[in-house]
């Protein structure tokens, strides 16, 4: 029987060992933290003795690896799928504007979608409509050195539009101001939501936190299968012997009871263990940062499941029912600020969106992951290392893999799935 060590319990590590034990390979996660979940986790906040999850995370329709992984692990039931994409979003004054596609055939529902989003003109619907409708033809040659905010400009796409629709998805799913952000990467994931069906476009969202939606349900399935999970077990050298990995240390302790390695650990994470000059090339990524403030109010003033915010610092708000979790995507300019001035900037735009009281507020939680995800830029996408390696033993996985995706729960699984497979075929 084949034996394999998955280091690191991401999703990326998650999805590569439940793949593995599904064909009966016998094998270890070793996770350095006392949790597993990596960056899509939860945790229990003790003031309100509720779990909470460290950020909000947001599937699509277009995560198929991420589906087919919830589906392996029996987690699909954990989570509300959309029929047809649907977002409201917020305007100052408690006004609502709706993103809303109908139940006619595809590509038409998105199209007049766009053209009931009444926070455009009709000059600038037409406009978006005419830039969507050109980016399947655009080559790659075309926009191998733009970045997104060029690629929109040449395309005459006006301040409004951009900052109302296109800067919305583009921060959105890449986590990054449309300057820094590839305009190769962003047609990929146009190309994803909107060109790929009409499941695509939905949003997906667990129903409980990040723990009890997937998590668990991976932990078992691991388990249930003969894998073993080690948490508080790190990785801290790895060994070669000419073109193999001889041996790894955990907790400094020498193991080699293994026939292959998965490394699902952040880029950062892997360079401290694997011996230098393993890159080849010079790689280097950057980071951004995601900031998620949990705010319980007296009384809950909305009604829906999430909204957008249009022109607020703000860019997403859910409804947890029994609090909001407010959501700011390339926050990296507030990762310095104070408690009491986040706080403050919630207050107001609260005040500002939902009209509500100050005195509502009761409670808040600041989160911020500074290394959320890797920023999408020219410099890193055409570099990204792949699962197969020089070391015949050894495959990557982990989000910034070359997966073609962003830094996102789908790239993590997608790259999860291609190491078993790498595995399982040699
Ligand atoms: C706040 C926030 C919000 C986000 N929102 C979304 C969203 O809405 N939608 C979306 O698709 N994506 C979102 N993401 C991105 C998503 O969380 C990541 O892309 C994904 O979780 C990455 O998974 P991974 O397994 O590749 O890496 P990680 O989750 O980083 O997992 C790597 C694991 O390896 C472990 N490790 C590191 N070094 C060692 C070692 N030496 N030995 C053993 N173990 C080690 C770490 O402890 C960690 O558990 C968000 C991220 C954050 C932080």
């Amino acid at each position: 029987m084949k034996k394999c060590i998955v280091i690191g319990g991401g999703i990326a590590g998650l999805t590569a060992a439940a793949y593995l034990v599904k064909e009966g390979i016998q094998i270890t996660v070793l996770e350095s933290s006392p949790k597993l979940g990596g960056r899509a986790y939860s945790f229990i906040d003790q003031k309100t003795n509720r779990q909470i999850d460290n950020g909000q995370h947001i599937l699509m329709g277009c995560y198929t690896d991420t589906i087919k992984f919830l589906n392996l692990v029996g987690a699909q039931g954990n989570f509300i799928y959309q029929k047809r994409l649907e977002v409201n979003f917020l305007k100052p004054g408690n006004k609502i504007v709706c993103l809303k596609s109908f139940p006619v055939f595809y590509p038409l529902n998105l199209l007049i979608a766009l053209l009931n989003f009444n926070v455009l003109s009709i000059k600038e619907k037409i406009s978006s409509l005419g830039f969507m409708m050109k980016s399947p033809f655009t080559s790659h040659q075309k926009l191998i050195d733009k970045n997104v905010k060029e690629w929109l400009e040449e395309n005459k796409q006006s301040e409004n539009l951009i900052s109302s629709l296109w800067e919305m998805i583009a921060v959105g799913a890449l986590n990054t101001n449309i300057e820094k952000a590839s305009a190769m990467m962003f047609r990929e994931i146009l190309m994803k939501i909107f060109f790929s069906g009409n499941f695509s476009s939905t949003i997906i969202l667990p129903k409980e936190d990040l723990s009890k939606s997937y998590v668990n349900n991976a932990k078992n399935f691991i388990e249930k299968n003969g894998g073993e999970i080690r948490l508080s077990s790190t990785v801290d050298e790895i060994v070669f012997d000419g073109d193999k990995v001889k041996r790894i240390k955990i907790n400094g302790e020498a193991f080699n009871d293994f026939d292959f390695i998965i490394s699902a650990v952040p880029f950062n994470s892997i360079l401290k263990f694997i011996p230098e000059g393993f890159f080849e090339k010079n790689i280097s990524f950057d980071y951004s940062s995601i900031l998620n403030i949990h705010i319980w109010l007296k009384k809950n003033p909305l009604e829906g499941t999430f909204y957008g915010l249009i022109n607020s610092p703000i860019h997403w708000i859910f409804n947890k029912q029994d609090h909001l979790n407010l959501v700011i995507s390339d926050a990296d300019y507030l990762m310095n600020k104070s408690a009491e001035e986040l706080s403050e900037m919630c207050k107001t735009e609260l005040i500002k969106y939902l009209e509500i009281d100050a005195s509502e507020i009761q409670y808040y939680k600041i989160l911020k992951e500074k290394r959320a995800t890797f920023i999408p830029s020219n410099n890193i996408i055409y570099s990204r290392p792949k699962s197969k390696t020089k070391i015949k033993n050894l495959f990557l996985a982990g989000d910034w893999t070359d997966t073609g995706y962003p830094s996102t729960i789908e790239s993590a699984t997608k790259s999860g799935r291609i190491a078993s497979e790498l595995v399982i075929n040699s």
